[in-house]
């Protein structure tokens, strides 16, 4: 049987991190990487659970390959977070599933794709994950590898499916961490970026790993030029990690701290554990400390029960912050989660506007904040080729800039001309050649 492998994947890094993991163990299993589902014999869609339309969009997509399935013989196996959830009804739902994987257990899939094509069974195979696996990844991006550090989640915010469709936190051998950083700076990478769900509560479940800070110190001690991490959380943020980001000079001044409203009503019920009050205290910490960092955050708008006031509490601490980007989402009912029980009474009418006028007010914001660069020289690292021609990167902080020269994998000087909403324009000054690297 031809083994040729398409893979599509929804949703969060951590979900990229997966997918990368997906083609690892099935590349090994002697399966070729194919970027076309029209080439492949095994489909795999990765999907995401957060939201209904993230839901929905994985469903969009089966069509195409039904219309595969009657050209010829293709396997279609959906999974992820998806799959963790939504299991066998899948299957029922739609015929062309001929396999159903959960968001862990992936070292086992080759093994599970043979038999689903030898038997032409269909199968589901989402046992709840309980560790971290070590599995090889075939990594997408060459400059930046994404690694590990914590797996699923155990905050239960009211609104969040995570923990059901991940599991419960666990933080990653720290050995294990560090083989797999080294690996990634013998492979070329210039800049590793740490994944968990709650990173900054690494250790946490397993204290003989020790904290999140004592581990930055130790990935920055590689000597990659650059580490970035994320998703921190608000509740967990200690002093320490801000001293370590402070004192070391190849982890980058970029914090997305997601503080998901400005109201404390709203984030007592989202079960969010922590204050407006104390959110701005660490934002205050953090840029008393690393001068120039920029925080980014996730909100959602029109939780269950947020009123105008509550939304103009939110408006207020965008305005406060002065966040570098945001993400935003309109609430979404999720099954399993706590909020799922509480009518989503606000309409959808108005969950459109707040999200607008909070998309507005920060296209505003930014682009005064990215207007500060013009004419200051940043370091940047280019890790792809921009559409307009140069190259396009990350400042430090994680602003993106496209530069007229520069080579991708280069960390560069490059003096800033002009600037957007949506990040830095200008041109390449001093290509600087990465040191202290084997
Ligand atoms: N662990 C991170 C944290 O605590 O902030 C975020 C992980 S979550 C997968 C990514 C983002 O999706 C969240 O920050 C939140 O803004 C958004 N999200 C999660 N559940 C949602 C829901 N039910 N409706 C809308 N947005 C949601
Ligand atoms: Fe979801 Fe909250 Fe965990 Fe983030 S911390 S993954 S929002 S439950």
């Amino acid at each position: 049987m031809r083994k040729r492998l398409y893979i599509e994947t929804w949703g969060c890094q951590m979900n990229l991190h997966q997918s990368e993991g997906l083609a690892g163990v099935m590349t090994r299993a002697g399966y070729t990487m194919v970027d076309r589902l029209d080439f492949a014999d095994v489909v795999l869609f990765n999907g995401c659970m957060v939201r209904q339309k993230a839901e929905e969009k994985v469903y969009g997509r089966i069509g195409a390959v039904v219309e595969e399935k009657r050209k010829r013989g293709v396997t279609l196996g959906v999974g992820g977070c998806l799959g963790q959830v939504r299991g066998e009804s899948l299957l029922k739902r739609f015929p062309a599933i001929d396999f159903v994987f959960g968001s862990g257990g992936h070292g086992s899939l080759p093994g599970l794709v043979s038999r689903v094509r030898d038997e032409s069974s269909r199968v589901v195979a989402c046992g709840q994950p309980t560790t971290i696996e070590e599995i090889p990844h075939v990594r997408s991006h060459r400059v930046s590898a994404m690694v590990t550090i914590t797996e699923g989640c155990s905050n239960f915010c009211s609104y969040c499916i995570v923990p059901y469709a991940r599991g419960p936190m666990r933080s990653r051998d720290p050995e294990s961490i560090l083989r797999e950083v080294e690996g990634a700076i013998e492979s070329g990478a210039e800049e590793v970026l740490l994944l968990g769900q709650n990173v900054n509560a690494y250790g946490s479940d397993r204290p003989e790993f020790g904290g999140f800070a004592t581990l930055l110190a130790r990935v920055a001690e590689t000597g990659i030029p650059r580490v970035r991490f994320t998703t921190s959380h608000p509740r967990d943020m200690t002093g320490d990690v801000l001293d370590v980001m402070a004192s070391t000079a190849n982890l980058c001044h970029h914090l997305h701290l997601p503080v998901q409203s400005g109201s404390d009503r709203i984030l007592a019920a989202m079960n969010r554990g922590y204050t407006v009050e104390r959110y701005l205290e660490i934002v205050r910490a953090a840029r008393e400390r690393i001068a120039g960092i920029n925080v980014t955050t996730d909100l959602i708008v029109a939780y269950p029960g947020e009123t105008e006031a509550d939304f103009a509490e939110t408006m207020r601490l965008i305005e406060d912050v002065r966040f570098g980007s945001i993400f935003v989402a309109k609430y979404s009912p999720r099954p399993l989660t706590r909020s799922a029980r509480v009518e989503d009474d606000v309409p959808e009418s108005e969950k459109g506007e707040r999200l607008e006028r909070i998309l507005a007010c920060q296209r505003r914001i930014a682009l005064e904040e990215n207007e500060r660069f013009i004419g200051r020289e940043v370091e940047v690292l280019f890790e792809g080729a921009a559409r307009s021609g140069g190259c396009v990167g990350r400042a430090k902080d994680h602003r993106t800039v496209v530069a007229r020269g520069g080579a991708i994998g280069e960390l560069a000087t490059v003096r800033i001309e002009g600037a957007s909403a949506a990040g830095l324009s200008g041109s390449v000054l001093v290509p600087q050649r990465i040191e202290g690297r084997r």
